[in-house]
């Protein structure tokens, strides 16, 4: 069986490796779908929606759909923009998301698509729930006003051993990231870096650390989120 899968996105022929999942092979096509939970070199879960597209005209997840011979993908339409544009909504009235004054302004992917959606005004009513911020870990702040529960701290960072460090606690509405208390020592500085800079949100706040890049000078100050394609394809979404 041939290791290459043709297939097409809004009508453009691709080519991917066999396996490969339909949001890596639309990068490696130079097509961009935007994701909040997506990963390199991280197991998919599908968790935030945002990377819906249409799959031979059914709703699918591309970060967890593998491309297949001959497969039709919708991604750069007019329902799928608005579809994303209300998840990102939903977020921030589901949150209390205060950019002007989060350490993750300018670098935070969920602000960036924002902007990139050119969302003004939420269409849903904001919820202003009542959340805490817990600062007790020696070199990690924990802003459960932020998080967006996308799983990439669970994913991503693990102890020597390969035991998760981040878990879920509580359950539906109440359920909240947290650091698992056997293993938190292993959560050293570098650990604590590397999960503040991959939540694409605010929620994990490495200690001692703020404003070392100005606002103004951060990633999505330069370019929008996306860019990276969006010089090389005519796709704009
Ligand atoms: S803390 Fe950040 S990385 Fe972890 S689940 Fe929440 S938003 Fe995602």
């Amino acid at each position: 069986m041939s290791k290459v899968v043709n297939f097409s996105i809004d009508g453009k022929n691709c080519m991917a490796e066999r396996g490969q999942y339909i949001l890596d092979a639309a990068r490696a096509n130079n097509i961009y779908i935007p994701t909040l939970c997506n990963l390199p070199g991280v197991k998919p879960r599908g968790s935030c929606r945002i990377c819906n597209v249409k799959v031979n005209g059914k709703l699918m997840t591309s970060c967890t759909t593998p491309v297949a011979e001959g497969m039709q993908v919708e991604n750069n339409t007019e329902e799928l923009l608005d579809l994303r544009k209300a998840i990102v909504e939903l977020l921030f009235v589901e949150g209390n998301h205060y950019c002007p004054f989060c350490e993750k302004s300018g670098n935070c992917e969920l602000q960036a698509l924002a902007y990139r959606f050119n969302i003004m005004v939420p269409r849903y009513p904001y919820q202003f729930p009542d959340r805490d911020i817990e600062a007790s870990s020696k070199n990690l702040i924990k802003d459960h006003n932020r998080c967006i529960l996308c799983k990439r701290c669970i994913r991503a960072i693990k102890d020597e051993e390969g035991r998760n460090i981040f878990a879920f606690k509580r359950r539906g509405h109440k359920v909240v990231i947290n650091v698992d208390s056997k293993i938190s020592g292993s959560l050293n500085d570098e650990l604590a870096q590397k999960a503040m800079d991959i939540c694409p949100v605010g929620a994990l706040i490495k200690k001692e650390q703020g404003f070392i890049i100005p606002i103004g000078k951060r990633t999505y100050d330069k370019h929008p989120i996306g860019y990276e394609f969006d010089v090389t394809s005519t796709e704009t979404l």
